[in-house]
C-alpha cells in the first residue's frame, strides 16, 4: 500500500480495555482469526519460569492469557515449530502473529523458508526496546520469597492509562513493582541489540503495527478516554480489509503520521549513560541493591524531572 493508514482506536467491551495495555487492538484483531478457527501465535508469562513464553493460542481463553504488555524478551522456544504443525495439519487455515518487529521478521522469514507465508496476517507492536529477561527473573525470585506470585500486570489501569502503575499479587496483596518499570523506563536493562534495532520506522513490513496513541489530548480531546486508545498503523491491503471487518467492535478516529508519532517511530532508544554502571553493580551486588539504588525515586530524580517539564 503506497501510505500507511493511521487509527486511534479502543475496544467497545469495557473489561477487555481495562485489562488491555492500550486499547485492546490485540484482542479485536485476534478475535477475527479465532472465531474463524484459525490460530494466534502471542505471548504469554509463564509463573514457574518467571520468563514470557511465545505460545499458540487456538481459544480465547488462551489467547486472553497474552493480554499485557510484558516487559521482557520472550523466549520463543518450540513455538514456531508448532506453528508450522499446525499449518500443516490445517491446510486451509490462516495463523496471526503478534509479537515486537524483530520476533515478527524472524517468524516471516522462517515461514517463507517453509512456503507458508501466504497464510501468515503479522502485527507488530512499537517497542521501546526488550529488556533482558535475567532481570526480572532474578527480580521476581527476589519478590517471591515473601510469598507465591500471580496477576503481574506491568500496566495496572486503576490510576488511569497515561498514570498507568506497574503491580503484581503476592499471596493474594498487590504490591508494586515500580522499581523494575523504572530501571526498564531508564533504559538500563533493555538489550544492547535494541539500540540499533532498524525496526523502529512508520513503514514496516508487518499487516499492521500496534501501541500506544500518545498525546491525543492534543489533536482530538474530544476523543481521549482514560482507560488507553490503541495507535493502529496499517500497512498493507489485507490490513487494510481486516480492520474493515473488526472495526464495527471499536470506536476509532482515523488519524495522520504526524499526530500519532513517538520516538520509536523514528529511532531506536538510546542506551542509558550509566548503563555499564548499572550491570556492574548487578554483577557485584545482586538485584536487590540494584533495584533499590536505581529504581527508587530519588528527591534529586523528582526534582530534575519537574524541572524538565518547566522548561521549554
Ligand atoms: C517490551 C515492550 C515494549 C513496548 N514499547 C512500546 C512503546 O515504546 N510505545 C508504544 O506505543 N507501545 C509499546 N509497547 C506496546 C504496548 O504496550 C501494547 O503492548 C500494545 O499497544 C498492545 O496493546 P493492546 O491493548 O492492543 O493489547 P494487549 O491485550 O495488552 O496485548 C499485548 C500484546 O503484546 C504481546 N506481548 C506482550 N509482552 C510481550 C513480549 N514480552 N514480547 C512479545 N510480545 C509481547 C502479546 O502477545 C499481545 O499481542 C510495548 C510492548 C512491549 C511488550
Amino acid at each position: 500500500m503506497e501510505n500507511t493508514l493511521v487509527y486511534a482506536c479502543r475496544v467497545q467491551d469495557r473489561e477487555v480495555l481495562r485489562r488491555s495495555s492500550s486499547g485492546g487492538a490485540f484482542t479485536a484483531i485476534s478475535d477475527a482469526f479465532l472465531e474463524k478457527g484459525c490460530a494466534v501465535l502471542c505471548a504469554r508469562y509463564n509463573y514457574e519460569e518467571h520468563r514470557t513464553e511465545v505460545k499458540l493460542a487456538l481459544t480465547k481463553e488462551e489467547r486472553d492469557a497474552s493480554s499485557g504488555s510484558m516487559y521482557m524478551q520472550s523466549y520463543a522456544l518450540d513455538s514456531w515449530k508448532e506453528a508450522l504443525s499446525w499449518l500443516k495439519e490445517n491446510p486451509d487455515r490462516k495463523l496471526m502473529f503478534a509479537g515486537l518487529g524483530c520476533q515478527a521478521a524472524g517468524f516471516m522469514q522462517f515461514m517463507k523458508m517453509n512456503g507458508m507465508s501466504e497464510r501468515i496476517f503479522t502485527v507488530d507492536i512499537i517497542c521501546h526496546g526488550a529488556p533482558s529477561p535475567e532481570i526480572w527473573a532474578e527480580y521476581a525470585r527476589s519478590l517471591e520469597k515473601g510469598g507465591k506470585l500471580s496477576k503481574l500486570n506491568f500496566r495496572n489501569k486503576k490510576t488511569g492509562w497515561s498514570k498507568s502503575v506497574g503491580t503484581v499479587c503476592r499471596g493474594g496483596e498487590e504490591i508494586s513493582i515500580s522499581q523494575y518499570r523504572r530501571i526498564y523506563t531508564d533504559r538500563y536493562t533493555i538489550r544492547p541489540s535494541c539500540h540499533s534495532c532498524p525496526y523502529t520506522r512508520m513503514d514496516r513490513d508487518t499487516d499492521i503495527t500496534i501501541g500506544d496513541f500518545w498525546h491525543m489530548e492534543e489533536s482530538m480531546p474530544d476523543f481521549v478516554d482514560e482507560m488507553g486508545t490503541s495507535l493502529v498503523l496499517i500497512h498493507t491491503e489485507r490490513g487494510k480489509e481486516l480492520f474493515d471487518e473488526i472495526k464495527e467492535n471499536m470506536d476509532y478516529r482515523e488519524s495522520n503520521t504526524t499526530d500519532c508519532w513517538q520516538l520509536n517511530l523514528q529511532e531506536p532508544t538510546k542506551p542509558s549513560v550509566i548503563r555499564h554502571k548499572f550491570w556492574r553493580d548487578y554483577k557485584k551486588h545482586g538485584i536487590d541493591y540494584v533495584m533499590e539504588h536505581y529504581g527508587s525515586v530519588t528527591f534529586l530524580h523528582r526534582a530534575r524531572r519537574k524541572i524538565q517539564k518547566i522548561l521549554p
